[in-house]
């Protein structure tokens, strides 16, 4: 079993991180796997609707309805989905979602994005619809170990059938941390994904920063793949 395997972050734990400002996933810049791969998720198509996995504040969000997508996350902290358009700077509304008891719908004014606030296995294709694509940053890998089938379950059906799900993945040694982010072989992705979905490796890169140290690590390694759903 891995090292990993039983580590559970209760959802109140994100939301203390959020409230304490301890975001050092977050990057204030256009992720650079999903810009140099950004061909790949969007093939030419115009206005696709691409879905965000608990997507925290990512300015990736942003980026993509600038080029006349439209963007769907789903983010458990509210002070977070707040952050994310007073920094962007764009004027938004909220609303209730019926279908989700307690959940809140937080949108753009133009309706180029809405997040979600709830727990991701709440939300559904009932809510809004299917997706052309998909940019997994942070989400794979946040996610408790023991939810990943869950998890795996949920993002398929969330997958119109030419939906292309990019997803970024952190291989370290976990032995030496506990995670999150935990880490991802391409072996649990083809167990989780594989039966679905064709799994191509697009790129792999070297992801060590100086905060890796003082999590006592010597490596982290980050890789992009591409799912694309089989053929029916
Ligand atoms: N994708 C973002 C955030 C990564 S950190 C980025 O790359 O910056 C993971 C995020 O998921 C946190 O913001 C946390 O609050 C949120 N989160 C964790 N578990 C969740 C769940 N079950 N449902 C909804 N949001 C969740």
């Amino acid at each position: 079993m891995s090292a990993q395997a039983n580590r559970v972050m209760a959802l109140s734990e994100w939301e203390d991180r959020w409230q304490e400002g301890k975001i050092g996933f977050h990057k204030p810049h256009v992720h650079k796997l999903l810009e140099n791969n950004l061909d790949k998720i969007i093939c030419g198509r115009k206005s696709v609707p691409l879905f965000f996995p608990l997507c925290g504040k990512a300015v990736d969000m942003k980026w993509l309805a600038d080029m006349g997508h439209t963007v769907v996350g789903v983010e458990i902290s509210e002070k977070g989905i707040k952050q994310f358009f007073e920094d962007q700077s764009l004027a938004y509304h909220e609303e209730p979602v019926p279908a989700i008891p307690g959940a809140k719908v937080f949108k753009s004014t133009d309706g180029k994005i809405s997040i979600y606030q709830c727990d991701l296995y709440k939300f559904s294709s009932a809510i809004a619809g299917k997706f052309g694509g998909i940019w997994d940053r942070g989400a794979l890998v946040a996610i408790n170990p023991c939810d990943r089938p869950k998890y795996a379950t949920l993002l398929v059906s969330l997958m119109d059938s030419n939906c292309r799900y990019l997803v970024s993945t952190l291989e370290y040694n976990p032995e030496l941390y506990k995670g999150p982010p935990f880490f991802v072989s391409e072996e649990n992705l083809n167990n989780l994904f594989g039966g679905a979905c064709d799994i191509e490796l697009l790129q792999c890169v070297d992801g060590f920063e100086d905060k890796h140290k003082t999590w006592g690590l010597e490596s982290m390694t980050e890789k992009v793949y591409l799912l694309t759903p089989k053929a029916q």
